[in-house]
């Protein structure tokens, strides 16, 4: 079976690797998974191009990741930051450790000899061990495209990278717009289109609807790959009981002028989606607004460990199974 899946970094990256425990566990394989990864959280520090949600994916799926952030990597350690600070260098705010920088640093020098993002981030994905895994990793594009989230602050406008609002003003600061720099002319990465096309299930995980599957399906052609692929496409809820599991997902619908619920979200995939797993605890509110045709499941959805992210990705799984495209 060919999976492809849409993802940002921690709800993405968590529940992608509960899927592939769940299919190592199936007997109907062998089975691929083709991840298009948000690139809109890029940014460059000291230098170096940071991949935010590419890196969250690649440390998460390759066992490297430090398990109670949920990114960056385990048994850290922050030297070079210390090194920075004492330099005076800026930003201070967002927190790079040693292990993390190397990743920065080989990334970058790969981009400066000429090679894509779709071929660095391969490279990078071997040293992971994804292939192994069935695990294809893209860049949603090759292009540097940036988020940047427009505040209003004593009546004046200003734009912010968004990871200056996500990380430094942890989102206090209400966002009146996101605004991706670059994106309607950057193309699809190689293959990103193809794995819509050509895949048996489109999985979207529990990643944030705005600044992370919003991000990747204004990609130009990523929505009407979506729209006309043959295979189910199958959500999973990000909001468990109307609230966001963790990060500030309320905060970034409240900018675009949509409700913190299961239905509002799903309404923002309205035009292709096929099948929605929410929270039983939402299950209710799904059942007077879901989109016309939509079918919905309620399970638990907390990914409290690997088990649990299983068993979700599973039902998702199955949900799209049952659904055939006409
Ligand atoms: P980010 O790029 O690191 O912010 O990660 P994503 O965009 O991939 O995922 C963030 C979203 O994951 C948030 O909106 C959370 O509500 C959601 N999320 C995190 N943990 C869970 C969980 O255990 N269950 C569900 N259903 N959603 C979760
Ligand atoms: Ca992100």
């Amino acid at each position: 079976m060919r999976i492809t899946a849409l993802a940002g970094g921690v709800g993405g990256a968590r529940f992608l690797r509960g899927l592939l425990h769940h299919l190592s566990g199936r007997s109907d394989g062998p089975h691929t998974l083709t991840v298009i990864g948000n690139t809109g959280d890029d940014i460059t520090l000291f230098g170096l191009r940071v991949c935010p949600d590419l890196d969250t994916l690649l440390y998460t799926l390759g066992g490297g990741v430090h398990e109670g952030q949920g990114w960056g990597r385990a048994d850290e350690t922050f030297a070079v930051q210390g090194e920075l600070a004492a330099y005076g260098a800026s930003p201070q705010w967002f927190g790079l450790g040693d292990r993390d920088f190397g990743t920065h640093i080989v990334r970058s020098q790969w981009l400066a000899q000429g090679r894509t993002l779709s071929q660095v981030t391969a490279r990078l994905a071997q040293r992971w061990g994804l292939p192994e895994q069935g695990v294809t990793l893209l860049p949603m594009t090759d292009v540097p495209v940036e988020t940047h989230v427009v505040l209003e602050e004593d009546g004046e406008q200003r734009a912010v990278h968004f990871q200056e609002w996500w990380v430094r003003m942890r989102a206090a600061v209400p966002a009146q717009r996101f605004v991706v720099a670059g994106l309607d002319r950057a193309a699809a990465a190689p293959g990103v289109l193809g794995a819509l096309r050509d895949a048996d299930v489109v999985l979207l995980p529990p990643s944030n609807p705005v600044v992370s599957i919003g991000i990747v399906l204004g990609v130009p052609g990523v929505r009407d790959a979506l729209r006309g692929t043959a295979a189910p496409v199958v959500g999973v809820s990000p909001l468990v009981g109307g609230a966001p599991v963790r990060g500030h997902a309320d905060a970034c619908l409240s900018a675009i002028g949509v409700e913190s619920t299961a239905a509002a979200v799903a309404g923002l995939y309205a035009d292709f989606l096929d099948g929605w797993l929410v929270d039983d605890g939402d299950r209710d509110g799904m059942v007077a607004a879901a989109p016309r045709g939509l079918t919905v499941e309620a399970t638990p959805l907390l990914m409290r460990d690997l088990e649990h992210a299983a068993r979700i990705s599973g039902s998702a799984l199955d949900l799209a199974l049952g659904l055939a495209r006409a």
